[in-house]
């Protein structure tokens, strides 16, 4: 299939969601708008109903056409397949011959911050490391979640060069003949290398852009893809769980983020607000085949999340530990006995068939990029209720006008075809937030009448690894 074809296939997906959020959005105005009206009421009530049931109709299909277009056997393969390459060239980068002379890359996993940040941190560690050809020596000893480190719960990132030694060292550019240069956190580093996110290669950038809706997420899975390799400890705790918890499919994961994250980094969002969504995804389901057992897996940081959940929605199967979210909770949060937890989380969230969080939250964020490395593309297999995705601080996500746009409310912003924006947010109302880069004017604009640009950087191609 062309290019062409798959992103307008996505496109059309896209651009109904768009359009439904977007007569979502302007009823609920006009029913506060006529408050006193019980009739007009009604008529709002009776259009929403319907225009829901188209837009779950046309989704469905949409997707559907994935599945009959021929490709869908291509896809897989090919995606197998490149996965598959980028795995093979990080083993041969991650494993040289003689770690002696091995041209090295340091990276101190303790970062400041939480799990998500860290593996997010880690993943850019690993970026730079496949973009200077240079094996990564990831420093994990007293790793605020496991003392002994990241072999504790994972695989060694290599299994012949694991020391920091060498006869040349210097901190972070240095020069191609240091033997080992130690990487700063990326809030500090400088001079920035082209090909951090949210660039992917430029050679593999056709293929990735036709067998993925979201080529970054596809990029940045394929490195959580090589680092998160379990010890067969963890692989056995995580079976083990499965069958005590009874996880079963079809399933909907949220992630619900509260404590410290609520008022200084997100909103609050209740209860309701997610199950929206999951209600919603087994509606749409339902159109394919009755579904018998609704399931939720919840994942979060508030332990009373699952009782509420019991009491408000008895026609759901509520799985999850309140025992893992009292390790979660910010008074526990980096005590030892928290690791499992946040492991088993991401692994369930991942598993499920569709995600419900919120992405300014990067265990949001993490699990929807695991959950893309096992299902080849599962771009449209989730509703952040904030954010769109993003790779944290890092580069804007861009994106190119195809129609023009002018202004009929203040807050509004003209566009030209072809004017590039750098993109705020999704306003998950028919409209998004950014700033057109032509005029420097930030303000809203109809998310129909862009494109995504796909940024792509040079990296090394790895010729020693055969295709
Ligand atoms: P962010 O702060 O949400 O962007 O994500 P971070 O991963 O950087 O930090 C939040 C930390 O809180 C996590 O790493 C966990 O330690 C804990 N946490 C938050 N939500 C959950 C959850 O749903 N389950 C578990 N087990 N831990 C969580």
């Amino acid at each position: 299939p062309s290019i062409e074809y798959e992103t307008l296939r996505r496109r059309l997906y896209h651009n109904i969601m768009e359009f439904s959020n977007f007569v979502d959005s302007q009823i609920s105005q006009a029913k506060a708008e006529l408050k006193e009206s019980k009739q007009a009421d009604n008529s709002l009530s009776y259009f929403k109903s319907m225009a829901d049931e188209f837009k779950r109709s046309l989704l469905t299909d949409i997707s559907s056409i994935a599945d009959v277009d021929g490709y869908a056997d291509w896809r897989k393969v090919e995606n197998v397949a490149l996965s598959d390459l980028i795995q093979r060239r990080l083993k041969y980068l991650q494993n040289p011959k003689d770690c002696k002379t091995a041209k090295k890359l340091i990276c101190d996993l303790n970062k400041g911050c939480g799990y998500g940040c860290q593996l997010h941190h880690a993943v850019y560690c690993l970026i730079v490391a496949y973009g200077t050809e240079r094996t990564l020596i990831l420093k994990s000893r007293g790793w605020r979640y496991s003392r002994p480190g990241w072999e504790k719960v994972f695989l060694p990132l290599s299994e012949t060069c694991t020391t920091a030694e060498g006869i040349t060292k210097s901190h972070w550019p240095g020069n191609s003949n240091v033997q080992v240069i130690s990487l700063p956190i990326v809030d500090s580093l400088s001079p920035r290398p082209p090909y951090l996110p949210l660039a992917i290669p430029k050679d593999l950038a056709p293929k990735i852009i036709r067998i993925h809706g979201d080529p970054i997420v596809w990029w940045i899975g394929q490195f959580l893809k090589y680092l998160l390799r379990p010890q067969p400890n963890t692989s056995k705790m995580l079976d083990e769980y499965k069958e005590r918890l009874g996880f079963k499919k079809p399933i909907v994961g949220i992630h619900i983020r509260r404590t410290d994250k609520v008022g200084t980094e997100a909103a609050y969002h209740n209860l309701d607000e997610y199950m929206n969504h999951v209600e919603e995804y087994y509606r749409s389901l339902e159109l394919k085949y009755p579904v018998p057992s609704k399931r939720v897996y919840i994942a979060t940081d508030e332990p009373k999340v699952f009782e509420e959940a019991r009491i408000k929605y008895p026609d759901y199967e509520v799985l999850g530990d309140v025992r893992i979210a009292k390790s979660a909770a910010v008074n526990s949060r980096y005590s030892e006995n928290s690791l499992n937890g946040i492991i088993t989380d991401l692994h369930f969230l991942s598993l499920s068939d569709f995600l419900v969080c919120t992405f300014s939250s990067q265990v949001c964020r993490v699990a929807y990029e695991i959950m893309n490395y096992l299902n080849h593309d599962a771009a449209d297999k989730f509703r952040s209720l904030d954010d769109i995705y993003y790779y944290g601080g890092q580069k804007a996500r861009y994106q190119k006008a195809i129609m023009p746009h002018t202004p009929t409310k203040a807050d509004e912003i003209e566009l030209n075809v072809g004017d590039e924006i750098s993109v705020a947010g999704n306003h998950w109302n028919g409209f998004s937030k950014g700033t057109n880069l032509r005029t420097y004017k930030t303000g809203l604009y109809p998310t129909f009448k862009v494109i995504p640009k796909v940024e792509t950087a040079s990296f090394p191609t790895y010729s020693q690894v055969p295709i």
